[in-house]
């Protein structure tokens, strides 16, 4: 159990949280309602990995998770497992990958827990296929301050289950959750890298191939210029039909300080943009990979974000629906260009039709761009105002689990079900995040 303060992924905002361990689930409802009494109210707090302040109290007092992270059962002939929801995703490969089944929905780093997974109803690479991990969630066990102990599944307290889907953990506390895997024959993964030199290139490419595969994603080069925006690396890749199932055992190097200065500025972006670009071959470029490295490149340093030094650094991570998406996206990259604030992790990709079973899940049909920026103050903050017009224009919206700088006014035309969310709120659980937006 850590007694260090802790901080979201992006170190900004910076309000240290205090956490406040858990060993057993069956004391969850207790501890909930003595922390919210010693401190007016709390938060859980699964490993960190939401870059704004979604994941952090509004008292700057949370229930700290991860410490629940035993396995409740497992069965192997149906892939249906449950366990605590502080097991992370990594823990469950462990188990999952020997036995031929494979997390049916991950984000872009396996150091995220189930709980936290479920509270932000995370997507992967392969939404358009799959959807989000809410959809695959069965049951899960809820803790909250006002009620006893309650099981939650579409059939049973089925309200609560879907608020509770992308629910930014303000509906109680996930104790267990109950998890429908997807078969795989091998952990390897079949890829295709094709080098783009266009937006609409990058349109073609994944209207031809995002329905042949299970997962989609590209890579772009934001700091490219007139002719060049929006060029950038698409990547497609599947379950290899037979291989090894072999779960990946080494762990990644961390980085001992925290520089005094991001090492993220206009220089390294603009080396490392052309240098990726540049080491993929024009064509179709096959491989045959790990899981690991396709889905968790990041991981292999576990403390990247400081890199970003002192001030830390924010996401910004939005929805375009289907119809504006290609004039949005390029207004965006545009402007980006313009200001010379490039990332150097820009991932655009897809999202498909599947509804998500959240009522604020963030998904919606249509394409979604993430980009990460070092914290500059007002450099910053101007940089997101017109980004912002631009989403607001074309009726996008933002991902919470990102988020550090939305407007209340936008998150509220955004998530018109946020009031119901209001309504079905633990009143001991409120995130700096959900006063900002709601206030
Ligand atoms: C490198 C990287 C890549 C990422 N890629 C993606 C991606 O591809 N797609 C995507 O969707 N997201 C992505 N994310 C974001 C990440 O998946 C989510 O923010 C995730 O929710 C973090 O989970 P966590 O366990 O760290 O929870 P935290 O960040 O600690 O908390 C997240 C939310 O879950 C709530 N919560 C945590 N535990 C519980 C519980 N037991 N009961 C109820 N609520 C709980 C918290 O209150 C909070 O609201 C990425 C993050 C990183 C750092």
């Amino acid at each position: 159990m850590t007694s260090a303060l802790l901080t979201s992924w992006g170190r900004y905002p910076r309000y240290a949280q205090t956490p406040h361990g858990n060993t057993w689930r069956g004391d969850l409802h207790a501890r909930l309602i003595q922390v919210t009494k010693a401190h007016g109210c709390t938060l859980p707090f699964g490993n960190g990995r939401s870059y704004g302040d979604s994941c952090l109290s509004a008292s700057n007092h949370v229930l700290y998770m991860r410490s629940l992270d035993r396995f409740i059962q497992a069965d192997w002939t149906t892939g249906v497992i449950t366990a605590e929801a502080g097991v992370s995703l990594d823990e469950v490969l462990r188990v999952a990958i020997p036995n031929g089944w494979f997390l049916p929905v991950t984000p872009g780093t396996k150091y995220v827990t189930l709980g936290g997974a479920v509270a932000n109803d995370v997507h992967g690479k392969n939404h358009h296929m799959r959807g989000t991990f809410g959809g695959h969630v069965r049951r899960f066990g809820l803790a909250r301050s006002d009620t006893p102990a309650l099981i939650c599944s579409p059939e049973q307290n089925a309200e609560l289950y879907t608020a509770t889907i992308g629910g930014l953990g303000l509906t109680g506390i996930l104790e267990w959750v109950e998890l429908q895997l997807m078969p795989i024959r091998s952990s390897l993964i079949e890829t295709i890298h094709i080098r783009f030199n266009s937006l609409d290139e990058f349109f073609a490419l994944s209207a031809e191939l995002d329905p042949a595969h299970e997962y989609a994603v590209a890579w772009i080069d934001c700091l490219a210029k007139a002719d060049s925006v929006g060029r950038g690396v698409y990547i497609v890749g599947d379950h290899a039909g037979n291989g090894r199932l072999e779960y990946y055992n080494e762990h990644g190097w961390s980085l001992p300080v925290t520089p005094p200065l991001s090492l993220i500025n206009r220089g390294s972006l603009r080396l490392f943009n052309t240098l990726y670009y540049r080491a993929h071959k024009p064509g179709r470029n096959r491989s045959c990979i790990s899981y690991e490295p396709f889905f968790y490149p990041l991981d292999r340093i576990l403390n990247w974000n400081r890199i970003y030094g002192p001030h830390g650094f924010q996401q910004y991570q939005c929805a375009i629906p289907e119809n504006d998406s290609a004039r949005a996206i390029a207004e965006l990259l545009t402007v980006i260009s313009r200001e010379h604030q490039g990332s150097f992790l820009a991932v655009l990709k897809r999202f498909g039709h599947k509804e998500s079973p959240g009522l604020l899940s963030f998904p919606l049909p249509g394409v979604t761009l993430a980009l990460d920026f070092p914290e500059q103050g007002e450099t910053t903050a101007k940089l997101f105002e017109k980004l912002d017009a631009i989403v607001r224009t074309v009726a996008g919206r933002l991902y919470p689990a990102k988020d550090a700088h939305m407007l209340g006014v936008d998150f509220r035309t955004a998530y018109p079900a946020w009031e119901r969310l209001e309504v079905l709120r633990d009143p001991a659980l409120t995130s700096h995040f959900w006063q900002r937006v709601t206030a």
